[in-house]
Order: C-alpha cells, then sequence, then structure tokens
C-alpha cells in the first residue's frame, strides 16, 4: 500500500475565541483560545483527495471570522490543483467545513447519509442545532445531489486503498473522521471530531454538538484508528501550525506537512 502525503492548509482564524467555548461547562481558567481553520489535502501516487472545504471571504466577514487567504493558495502550494481535483470529502455540513464550492468544479462530493439527513430535516427547525449550518450551503449540496455529484456513506467505507472515511456523529450528527494510509503509519484527520488537542485528550468536549455521548465515544473510536495518538490531528488548534514543519520553505503558515513526525 502506498502511503499518502498528508497537508494542513490554513486559511482562517478566529482570534477572539475563549477558553470558556472550548469546553462544554466552560473552563476555570478563562482566557484567549483562538482557532484556525483548516482544509486538508491528502495526495497518493496518482490522484488527490480534499477533505472539507473551507469558508470564503464574504462568509467570515458575515461570522466575524479573520479570513487569511483562499484555501486553494495552500492547496495549489501542496501541488492540489482545485480545479482539477475528483474527489472532494466533507467531514460535515457546518458553515466552516462545506463551502467555496466554486473552487471544486470537477469533484464529487463525499458525505454520511446521516448529515444530509440531520441538515435537511427535521432538526433544522431548532435554531439551537441549525446556527452552525449555512442554508446557502445545505442548498448547493442538494443541488449537487441531483447533478449527481454526491456520493452517500453509511458509516465505514474505504474510497480508496489506505484511505478510509469512519461515521463518530457526536459534534454534528453524520460527522465523519479521515483514516488515512501514511509513511509514518495510520493518520487520522479528525476535523470536529475534536477541535483542540485538549477536547480529545482531556476528554473534555467542544461545546456545540448533537450528542455529548457520541463525541466523547468518537475520541476512542480515533485512539483506535491511529497508529499512535499524535497521529490524530484536530481540526481548529493553532499547534498545529506549530508542531508540523512548513510543507517547504516560504508555506509557513500557510500549508504543513502532517506525515511526518512532529
Ligand atoms: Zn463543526
Ligand atoms: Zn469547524
Amino acid at each position: 500500500m502506498e502511503p499518502y502525503e498528508v497537508y494542513a492548509i490554513h486559511y482562517a482564524h478566529n482570534a477572539n475565541a475563549k477558553r470558556s467555548g472550548a469546553f462544554i461547562g466552560g473552563d476555570p481558567h478563562d482566557g484567549p483560545m483562538p482557532l484556525d481553520y483548516f482544509v486538508w489535502a491528502i495526495k497518493g501516487p496518482d490522484r488527490a483527495f480534499v477533505f472539507d472545504t473551507g469558508f470564503d471571504e464574504p462568509m467570515g466577514r458575515k461570522r466575524g471570522r479573520q479570513f487569511v487567504r483562499s484555501p486553494a493558495v495552500g492547496l495549489e502550494a501542496v501541488g492540489v490543483g482545485p480545479a482539477q481535483v475528483k474527489d472532494v470529502i466533507l467531514s460535515h455540513m457546518h458553515y466552516d467545513h462545506c463551502g467555496n464550492y466554486d473552487l471544486f468544479p470537477q469533484a464529487r462530493y463525499h458525505v454520511q447519509d446521516i448529515e444530509m439527513a440531520y441538515c435537511t430535516g427535521r432538526c433544522m427547525c431548532h435554531a439551537g442545532l441549525r446556527g452552525p449550518f449555512e442554508e446557502d450551503d445545505v442548498v448547493a449540496m442538494v443541488r449537487k445531489v441531483f447533478a449527481g455529484r454526491v456520493v452517500f456513506h453509511d458509516g465505514v467505507d474505504e474510497l480508496a486503498p489506505g484511505l478510509t472515511l469512519h461515521h463518530v456523529g457526536g459534534h454534528s450528527k453524520g460527522l465523519q473522521v479521515v483514516r488515512v494510509w501514511t509513511r509514518r503509519g495510520w493518520m487520522v484527520l479528525a476535523s470536529d471530531a475534536s477541535h483542540f488537542y485538549a477536547n480529545m485528550e482531556e476528554g473534555r468536549a467542544f461545546p456545540i454538538m448533537h450528542s455529548h455521548e457520541a463525541t466523547l465515544e468518537g475520541y476512542a473510536t480515533m485512539r483506535k484508528l491511529a497508529s499512535t495518538p499524535n497521529a490524530i490531528i484536530p481540526g481548529h488548534d493553532p499547534q498545529v501550525l506549530q508542531r508540523f514543519p512548513a510543507a517547504r520553505a516560504g508555506l509557513e503558515g500557510i500549508a504543513v506537512r502532517l506525515d511526518v513526525e512532529p
């Protein structure tokens, strides 16, 4: 099995986030806990996958996030031209993971059955549950269903040798993580199955969730799937940019290479 190269592509930031907002029940030592926003590139010998697609500048303004640069910049820099990408995997349908659809005109989108059911069904009648979803994103995905550009998955599925999808739920009902074979063994791209290293390491869930139980079980599932605990990559932790080296000189803060020892 050929190992994949895996990159985290940085595109946005939230400087205003607080520790009390990062853990259910808050945090006794409140203070700043900024979030970074990423998409991920998974490069095989003859095929590349993009995991999550981020949001664009207008959405960053609407949501009060600091848009740094289009995810396309980092993807191009690691040799993954968005216009040529054939397969996009979406962890879930929250606004910060499924926008920028115009960048990927050739892609099929891989989502879990239950995530599409969740974001188009009765749960969206509740303001408290629909907050992280954007109507336009959901409608755009429905249109892709009718255009034959969506591939549905139910639970665990293999996209290619060494690349599997795993439904964990929790944070969103149909949240899936990616397990990928790399030269340092099995890596898990958690996306929002763990926003920060601290969520999974301390067993303290991020407060946005569909199920607390599934969120906590998701941490255990990811530990089983990854060869080592440090091969689980959280979805929003600024430490990812510090722990891993730039994809190459000049890409500091733009793209880091994950399939190396941190
Ligand atoms: Zn999310
Ligand atoms: Zn997110």
